[in-house]
C-alpha cells in the first residue's frame, strides 16, 4: 500500500511524470470510497499534481441493489462532465426536467397542483450505478477495498500525515497494520466520520423527528403499475413529484431500467437503531401491513397500489447535524456527508459531494502542489457557506413539507394558501442552488 513504490496508483491522465515546475505530486490518501470519495479521486487526478489512494472499509459497494434512487443537478452534471463522465451518467440516467409540489386531499384523495417549476434540469440515477460508474472509470490500483483507516496523526512540521490502515476492518486481529504517508488527506468517511470526530469532537447527530419508507418497484413484469401512475402523475419519466399530505409527505420519480423509486416521510420518534447505521433493512411483517393500511388511508389508489406491490421497502431514519465553522483542518479536508451530512429533501448530500469534489480539484489544479494550505483555504471558501445554507435549507423543507411549523402539527391548508407560500416548497429558493463556482 505504501504509495511511493514504483507500482503506486497512478491518474487518469498521469503519465508517472511529476509536474514540469520541479515539483513533487502531492500524496492523496482518500479514506471513504463511496460518492464522495471516487469523486475527490477524479478530481485530483485530473489536476495532474496528485497521487491518489482511495480506502474503503466495504468489501465492495456497487451492486444494482445497493442504495436506491437520487438526483443530479446540473451544476454536479457539469463536473462529471469535466471527469469525462457525461454520456456514461446519461446513459444510466432519466431526465428530471420539472419538480412538482402537490397537495393531497384527505378525504377525495385527489391532488392539487401547488408550485412547479419547469426548469428543474436534473438526472435521475440509481446509486448503485452512479457509485459504479465512478468506480469503474477510475484507473486501476486506485480503490483499495476491504481497507479501514484507523488512525492518523502529524508529523512533526504539520506538513504530512500518517494514516494507519487495517486490511479486512479494525475487528481483524490477523493482519498487520499498514503505515501510509499522505500529504493531504481527505476525509470521505461519511456521516458518521471517525475524522470529523477527531476535529470536532462531542459533535452529534439531530434527529428530524422523522423517517422515511423508501423502495424501488422493477415494472417490467407489471407494466399496468406503471400506466395507472401515469395516469395521476402524467409527466411521470420527467418529474420529480412530492406530495403533500397531513404532517407527512411523499417523493415519486422513474428510474432507468423500468423502475420507479419512491420514499414516503412519516413523523414518529427515534427508532432503535444498530451501530451507526440509519437504515431498518428489513421492517417486520407487521410493519410492513401497517404501512400499506396507512398508505391506503393517506394517498391515492394509484401511490397506494405502488407502494403495497414493492418488494423488501426498507426505513431510513432521517438525521442531519449542524454546519461547522471550518472543513479543513491542517493538512486534513472534510468532504460530503463527513462535511455536511444533511436531511434528503433538498437532494443536496450527492450533488454537494460532487460539488465538493469539484472545487477541491480545481483549487488543488489552480494552486499546484507546492501552494496546498491556498488550495485549501479556497476550498474552505467556496464550500463551507454554499454546503452550511443548503443544509439548513433542505433541514427547514424537510419540517415544512413534514407540518412541523405550524400548530397543530400538519394542519396547514396548502391547498388554499396563496403563491408566494407554495414557491417556497421549490428547490430553486435554495441559496447557491445550481451555482457554478468555476467557470473555466
Ligand atoms: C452502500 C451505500 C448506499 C447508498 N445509497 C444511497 C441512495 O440510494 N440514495 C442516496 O441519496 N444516498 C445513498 N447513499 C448515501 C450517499 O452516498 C451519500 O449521502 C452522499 O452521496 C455523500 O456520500 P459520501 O461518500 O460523503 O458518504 P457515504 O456514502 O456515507 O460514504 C462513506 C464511505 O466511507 C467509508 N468509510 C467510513 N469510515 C471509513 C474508514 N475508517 N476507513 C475506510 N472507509 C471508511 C464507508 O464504508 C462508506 O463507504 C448510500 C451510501 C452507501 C455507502
Amino acid at each position: 500500500m505504501e504509495q511511493e513504490t514504483d507500482d503506486s496508483p497512478r491518474g487518469s491522465g498521469d503519465s508517472g511524470e511529476e509536474p514540469r515546475n520541479g515539483a513533487t505530486k502531492l500524496r492523496v490518501i482518500v479514506i471513504g470510497g463511496s460518492v464522495a470519495g471516487l469523486a475527490c479521486a477524479h478530481a485530483l487526478l485530473k489536476t495532474g499534481v496528485c497521487r491518489v489512494m482511495v480506502i474503503e472499509k466495504a468489501r465492495a459497494l456497487s451492486g444494482n441493489n445497493t442504495g436506491a434512487g437520487l438526483g443530479i443537478d446540473a451544476a454536479a452534471c457539469e463536473a462529471m462532465e469535466d471527469w469525462g463522465l457525461r454520456d456514461e451518467l446519461h446513459l444510466n440516467s432519466k431526465p428530471l426536467d420539472y419538480e412538482e409540489n402537490r397537495a393531497v386531499d384527505p378525504e377525495r384523495k385527489v391532488s392539487v397542483k401547488l408550485a412547479r417549476d419547469e426548469n428543474f434540469r436534473h438526472w435521475a440515477v440509481h446509486w448503485g450505478q452512479l457509485h459504479r460508474i465512478l468506480r469503474e472509470s477510475l484507473p486501476p490500483g486506485i480503490v483499495h477495498f476491504n481497507h479501514e483507516a484507523i488512525s492518523f496523526e502529524d508529523s512533526e512540521d504539520g506538513k504530512t500525515m500518517l494514516v494507519k490502515v487495517v486490511e479486512g476492518g479494525s475487528n481483524n486481529n490477523l493482519h498487520a497494520v499498514k503505515e501510509v504517508w499522505g500529504d493531504l488527506i481527505v476525509a470521505a468517511d461519511g456521516s458518521v466520520s471517525r475524522t470529523r470526530q477527531f476535529y470536532v469532537p462531542g459533535d452529534k447527530r439531530r434527529y428530524s423527528g422523522y423517517c422515511a419508507w423508501r423502495g424501488v418497484y422493477d415494472y417490467s413484469d407489471n407494466p399496468e403499475i406503471r400506466e395507472s401512475i401515469q395516469k395521476v402523475y402524467g409527466d411521470i419519466g420527467h418529474c420529480l413529484y412530492f406530495d403533500i399530505a397531513r404532517g407527512s409527505h411523499a417523493v415519486l420519480y422513474e428510474l432507468p431500467g423500468q423502475r420507479l423509486n419512491w420514499l414516503w416521510y412519516v413523523n414518529q420518534p427515534e427508532p432503535h437503531l444498530e451501530g451507526d447505521s440509519v437504515t431498518i433493512p428489513q421492517p417486520g411483517k407487521e410493519e410492513v401491513a401497517k404501512l400499506h393500511k396507512e398508505a391506503d388511508r393517506t394517498w391515492g389508489p394509484e401511490l397506494a397500489e405502488l407502494i403495497r406491490v414493492t418488494p423488501d421497502p426498507f426505513i431510513n431514519a432521517i438525521y442531519d447535524k449542524n454546519p461547522l465553522k471550518q472543513l479543513v483542518f491542517s493538512r486534513v479536508v472534510l468532504v460530503g456527508d463527513a462535511a455536511h451530512p444533511t436531511t434528503p429533501h433538498g437532494l443536496r448530500s450527492t450533488n454537494m459531494a460532487i460539488m465538493d469534489a469539484h472545487v477541491l480539484g480545481k483549487a488543488v489544479g489552480k494552486w499546484g502542489s507546492r501552494n496546498l494550505d491556498s488550495a485549501l483555504t479556497e476550498y474552505q471558501m467556496k464550500r463551507l457557506s454554499a454546503t452550511s445554507q443548503q443544509a439548513l435549507f433542505s433541514r427547514h423543507l424537510g419540517r415544512l413539507k413534514q407540518g412541523m411549523l405550524f400548530e397543530p402539527q400538519g394542519s396547514f391548508p396548502w391547498s388554499t394558501c396563496d403563491e408566494g407560500m407554495v414557491e417556497g416548497l421549490l428547490q430553486r429558493n435554495m441559496s447557491y442552488y445550481q451555482w457554478r463556482c468555476y467557470v473555466d
